[in-house]
């Protein structure tokens, strides 16, 4: 089975000729689309609105277009709320879901004054005490065995993010005696879930909560933030989640449990990273050798550093040798890169055609937590990010590493050998 592409083999090849690979190339009109078609199923909600998960793809070109299409910025660093104040995202455009969080982090945070999204209990005191707490504030909810999570994400009770449900109640009146007056309430128990209900069963589970809030502690939530975790389809015979479906699901729960009480209007929130950019994201890698011994290799210029995800979760990324989607797909390889790390394989047993020296790979769906996840391992460079505009012209947003950039970090001056460099 086939996926598409949203360009063709020459353009790439015209783009190689000026930009060597490997690189990251991504589509800015896939990239608004999408991001338009989540703002549309979520239409009927008053103060919707998604925030990007700045760790998906931390590029100051991409955030820009993402504030143009009308999202707003989850960060949960330093770096990542740097990023998005420097395109022009500040106050309450920006998220801030951190945990094991730092004072500086929040301090940075709150003299932006992003929507600070509490990770424990503990974090109330430590907040008041290096930066004092501000009028607004969210908490974020673990349910535990309340709910299941899935394979990334993993059990929620085994997850170390967020509050018990007790300590949810416990903290929401500590913050009310202490005078906050605005309140939010945060969850995320998913990542990469293709099954649309999931978030429905999501928004489902919060509304309850905020009901509950309100009976026993008379606070009026004024947001429910559903997290992330939106999936994308990397294999092709997978299908990607019908954001109507979710938008219209969540509007029936909606309507059943906060229009027409005293909790309404309720705006509902998202932070997803991965749904947004990553089908709009490509690693395109040249085969440079073969290798023939009790498995085919195919061994590409990219390598894990570039694109963790493979080695890391066993994830599938699919994979085009440009120019011959339409041949035989009969040569089963693993594709590798060049750690000494015998997981640095892009695909394992997978059916290909015949890849010669010199065949472009695209490697699909990199467009999340790909080269976000760079490594210098073993010395190898994060490659180069690409931006191809509506128009069709591509643009360097961020240039590869240099062999310079590597060494700067390094101090040759007090070795023995030091005085002959
Ligand atoms: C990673 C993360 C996201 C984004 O997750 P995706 O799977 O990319 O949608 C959102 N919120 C938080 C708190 C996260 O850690």
């Amino acid at each position: 089975m086939q996926k598409p592409l949203p360009f063709d083999a020459e353009t790439v090849r015209r783009i190689v000729e000026k930009y060597p690979t490997p690189f990251y190339l991504y589509d800015e009109q896939g990239m608004r689309e999408t991001a338009r078609g989540l703002n549309a199923a979520f239409a009927w909600c008053p103060g919707f609105r998604e925030y990007f998960a700045v760790k998906a793809l931390p590029n100051p070109y991409v955030l820009e277009l993402l504030m143009d299409e009308g999202l707003g910025a989850d960060c949960s660093s330093l770096a990542e709320l740097e990023l998005a104040e420097r395109v022009g995202l500040t106050g309450e455009d920006l998220m801030f879901t951190s945990n094991n969080t730092q004072a500086h982090e929040y301090r940075k945070a709150a003299a932006l004054g992003a929507i600070i999204n509490l990770d424990d209990l503990s974090h109330i005191e430590y907040l008041k005490e290096h930066v004092g707490l501000p009028d607004l504030l969210c908490f974020r909810y673990n349910p535990g065995s309340a709910r299941e999570g899935n394979v990334i994400i993993g059990k929620p009770e085994e997850a170390k993010y967020g509050f018990t449900e007790a300590q949810l109640f416990e903290g929401y009146s500590t913050l009310k005696a202490a005078g906050v007056k605005r309140f939010g309430l945060h969850t995320m128990v998913a990542s990469n879930e293709l099954n649309g209900d999931f978030f429905v069963e999501t928004a489902r589970m919060v509304f309850d909560l905020a009901v509950r809030i309100y009976q026993q502690l008379g606070i009026r939530m004024e947001f429910v933030n559903l997290g992330g975790g939106i999936g994308i389809p990397y294999r092709p015979e997978q299908k990607a989640v019908d954001l109507q479906a979710v938008g219209q699901g969540v509007k029936r729960v909606y309507d059943a449990m906060i229009a027409g009480t005293a909790l309404d209007p309720l705006k509902v929130m998202m932070e997803n990273g991965r749904m947004i950019t990553g089908p709009h994201g490509f690693l395109v890698t040249t085969a440079i050798h073969h290798k023939h011994i009790y498995r085919d290799y195919v061994g590409v210029d990219a390598c894990m550093s570039n694109l963790m995800r493979p080695g890391m979760y066993g994830a599938y990324h699919h994979i085009s040798v440009l120019g011959k989607e339409n041949a035989p797909h009969d040569r089963i390889v693993d594709v590798v890169g060049s750690l000494c790390e015998n997981n640095d394989k892009f695909a394992i047993n997978r059916p290909l055609p015949t890849v010669e020296r010199g065949d472009l790979l695209v490697i699909h769906d990199a467009g999340a937590h790909g080269h976000a996840m760079g490594f210098q391992y073993n010395g190898k460079l994060r490659c180069a990010e690409l931006l191809m505009k509506p128009d069709g012209s591509v643009k360097l947003i961020r240039r590869a590493e240099t062999h310079a950039d590597y060494f700067a970090t390094l101090d040759f001056s007090g070795l023995a050998c030091s005085p002959k460099r």
